[in-house]
């Protein structure tokens, strides 16, 4: 089966160190955080493509963190650009992202320090919509950082209802360790959930086969959260999903190769 992991990160060799330093006394990376270690990985799992997510920490920084991406984002890596909500003129990233030919963005809303579902923000989706660009976002828990939390399910909720044309992603499965408000909020609903990060660590196979039986095969992307979770541990995950074989490929592969438009081969 082919497979292209939808949630993947890596750091420019300058700063790698400084940045798994940041997280290392909450998780310990599974490789060395590097272009050419998340490409060890892919070839060790048998893994097509993977989408890297990188983000813009403050927003003077928007503009050389996607120039950086853009230069990434070639072969095996499709790399995604990023925004940060409380710049001045998102748009104008926005438009420079999708000039740079990348085909969506990530925000972090925990990060980033933004609650996803604030309406001020919704220039901000409006602008995606017309750049045609793919928007994923953590949702839920994060381990590095105390409630509230910035985007919840039921916040992913309100902004589908509001765009419903966003093409967007909610990471680790609609919401980290907020399963039974993905349920109530999200199964069902034209959104896109990554399986970034859901081994047992976070979430019980009792829970995630209930929830992937809830929502459209159609609409659930096989991730992993690599350097934080084991590309190998993933892939082995959802081979052992109760669901039929043809839902497993469309998960690996179809449907991440119709949401980024790539050619079928
Ligand atoms: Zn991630």
């Amino acid at each position: 089966m082919k497979i292209i992991d939808f949630h993947t990160h890596y750091y420019p060799d300058k700063i790698v160190e400084k940045a798994l330093n940041k997280a290392i006394e909450f998780i310990k990376p599974v490789t060395n955080g590097t272009r050419a270690g998340l490409l060890d990985s892919m070839r060790k799992n048998n893994i097509e493509y993977s989408v890297a997510l990188p983000m813009v920490n403050c927003p003077e920084n928007a503009r050389s963190l996607n120039l950086w991406a853009s230069r990434e984002n070639h072969d095996e890596i499709i790399m995604f650009g990023s925004v940060h909500p409380l710049e001045e003129k998102p748009e104008e990233t926005l438009k420079y992202v999708a000039e740079l030919g990348m085909k969506g963005i990530k925000v972090h809303p925990e990060y980033q320090n933004f609650y996803f579902a604030d309406s001020k923000y919704d220039r901000i989706w409006r602008s995606c919509i017309e750049n045609d660009l793919i928007v994923l976002t953590h949702t839920g828990f994060d381990v590095m950082f105390p409630p509230p939390f910035h985007c919840t399910p039921a916040d992913i909720a309100a902004v589908i209802k509001k765009h419903p044309e966003l093409k967007l992603v909610a990471a680790h499965c609609g919401g980290m360790r907020m399963f039974e408000d993905v349920e109530k909020h999200l199964c069902g609903k034209e959104v896109y959930f990554d399986l970034a990060f859901m081994n047992s660590m976070n979430i019980d196979m009792e829970t995630l086969n209930r929830l992937l039986q809830r929502h459209s095969e159609d609409h659930i992307l096989y991730g992993s959260d690599s350097p934080w979770c084991d590309q190998g541990e993933m892939v082995e995950i959802v081979h052992n999903l109760s669901i039929s074989e043809c839902a497993k490929e469309k998960i690996f592969y179809k449907n991440a190769q119709k949401l980024l438009k790539m050619q079928k081969n």
